[in-house]
């Protein structure tokens, strides 16, 4: 049959997924002339036209932008929710909520609005301070003159952080709402609910080396009550955003309503090890207790001087806390480093390099890598690349972050180096409201920089749904030639009527059912071009 005549990687013509010219004659071909004519029989490849179409516009910024933003992305699974909102969503709710700006600083505050702090309404009238707070809250216009774009990308988190508070609902129905624009079918949130009361008890705990006695301590001292004060502010975030975004009024109801989001728990590295320690006890706990939180992700600065202490100590806890309960995927933050002067990171030493993604893969058993840059500063790189691929380790590429914070582009950036290594690799976005992107402009950045195929463009939208933390069977059988679940095998992929077996295994899984929805999805983008 089809699959056993798979030999490529990448895409459909590779011979993976089945559609249903094959599927009408493979028992025919098979009766007639056994099964190796349905292997020589080739059939037509459903996406030569969107691959023509693309090859015929690559070179036109507005019809490749026009092409990629229909394109169906499959998800974005590395956007931390604050970095995702664009400053002048920050304004507004400043604005509306009354808070105060500090013209010196060019921060928003809490008030009162006394001395150096304005009302936030001020902008109304004053267009070069709206203008000059947007550079500030993000990466707009940013020319490094005295600051590097390291410095100002993570100095824009505390200056828009005042306008969070009770608007974490809005943030959510923005993030959703970009993700449907986006063509994406699923959204995985990094988001840090219950961190700051998970430090103050951390804090009041002490740090005991005995991690098996602080786990008990911070269990005992009440980390529970904390995780259910989150379950109730969640509910109210996505009630919040349920109702910005209509999704209960047929009428009303945006597209960002039809997302699939779950959540990722973000504990932040620069702080304590007792605190650290403390949130990554929430964390386990969160995804252990609610459904909406499928993993953890742990990050802040990497080049931060603590974070480079405690980098080994930080994979050593979550060794331990995955001994305890290993069913919690994680995708860790790691190999966000340069070597030397470029993008500013003089605080690295070469001895930083060597170790970081190899530490997060064998001892902190993360499932995904985030960013992955200094990948060949590792000590024996090839060996780590090699089991990564063997062990089908992700790692979430953020070209237009890595640009910005490192200043990695182009060959520079291993994202081919790991590609040609079978190494599993996604788009995504990491901060796309302060870095002023979207996933879109990440799909058109990686085609133009990497000229990336229409085949290489579907394996991307693919795998951001299959390493996605949803809970579930993978549809894919073989994930690395995109071969369908037996059950699924005789089916058109995506339609609307798969067959019974096909139809009962979707319904056992919540993962299957969208990377379903996403075969759909792409059929119909391919339609349009044959
Ligand atoms: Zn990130």
């Amino acid at each position: 049959m089809a699959q056993r005549c798979a030999d490529g990687r990448n895409g459909r013509s590779d011979g993976a997924p089945r559609r249903k010219f094959v599927s009408l004659l493979a028992p025919i071909a098979a009766l007639l002339l056994g099964e190796l004519a349905a292997c020589t029989a080739t059939p037509p490849d459903p996406s030569a036209g969107a691959a023509r179409q693309l090859d015929s516009i690559r070179s036109d910024p507005t019809e490749l932008e026009t092409f990629l933003r229909a394109f169906p992305k499959g998800a974005d699974l590395h956007n931390h929710l604050s970095g995702a909102i664009y400053a002048e969503s920050f304004i507004r709710w400043a604005v509306a909520d009354g808070l105060c700006i500090n013209k010196k600083e060019l921060a928003l505050a809490k008030g009162p609005c006394r001395g150096n702090l304005l009302p936030a309404a001020a902008v109304r009238d004053d267009r070069r301070l709206y203008d000059a707070l947007v550079a500030a809250l993000s990466m707009k216009d940013f020319r490094p003159d005295g600051e590097t774009g390291h410095d100002h990308f993570f100095a824009t988190f505390d200056k828009f952080a005042a306008a969070e508070d009770d608007r974490e609902g809005d943030m959510l129905a923005e993030a959703l709402q970009q993700a449907a624009r986006d063509h994406t079918v699923y959204l995985e949130l990094m988001w840090s609910p219950g961190m700051p009361d998970a430090r103050k008890l951390g804090k009041k705990v002490g740090w005991d080396p005995n991690l098996v006695e602080l786990h008990t301590k911070i269990v005992r001292a009440g980390i529970d009550k904390i995780v259910t004060q989150v379950h109730a502010a969640m509910n109210q975030r996505e009630a919040r955003a349920h109702a910005l975004l209509h999704c209960a009024e047929r009428a009303k109801r945006q597209p960002g309503c039809d997302v699939t989001v779950r959540y990722l728990a973000q504990i932040i590295r620069v702080f304590p090890p007792v605190q650290v320690f403390a949130q990554d006890v929430l964390a386990f706990r969160l995804v252990e207790t609610d459904p909406r939180f499928v993993g953890l992700n742990i990050v802040g600065p990497e080049d931060d001087p603590t974070s480079l202490r405690d980098y080994s100590l930080h994979m050593r806890m979550f060794s331990y806390l995955h001994h305890v309960d290993p069913q919690i995927p994680l995708s860790l933050h790691a190999g966000e480093l340069v070597a030397g002067h470029r993008g500013g990171l003089r605080r690295v030493r070469a001895e930083d390099l060597r170790f970081h993604i190899r530490e997060a893969i064998e001892t902190a058993a993360a499932r995904r890598i985030g960013h992955g840059v200094d990948i060949e500063h590792e000590d024996d790189w090839q060996q780590l690349m090699a089991e990564m691929a063997q062990r089908h380790i992700l790692v979430e590429i953020n070209l237009t972050s890595n640009a910005q914070i490192l200043g990695v582009t182009g060959t520079a950036h291993p994202f081919m180096t790991y590609w040609a290594a079978g190494v599993p690799v996604a788009l995504s976005t990491d901060d796309e409201g302060v870095e002023r992107i979207d996933l879109t402009h990440e799909y058109v950045r990686a085609t133009e920089e990497y000229h990336l195929s229409f085949k290489q463009l579907v394996t991307l939208s693919r795998n951001a749904v299959a390493y996605g933390f949803l809970p579930g069977a993978n549809l894919w059988r073989d994930v690395d030639r995109f071969v369908p679940a037996e059950a699924c095998a005789d089916d058109d992929l995506g339609s609307a009527e798969p067959g019974t077996a096909c139809a009962a295994f979707l319904a056992k899984s919540e993962k299957a059912r969208l990377q379903w929805k996403l075969e759909g999805e792409l059929a119909r983008f391919e339609g349009a071009y044959q």
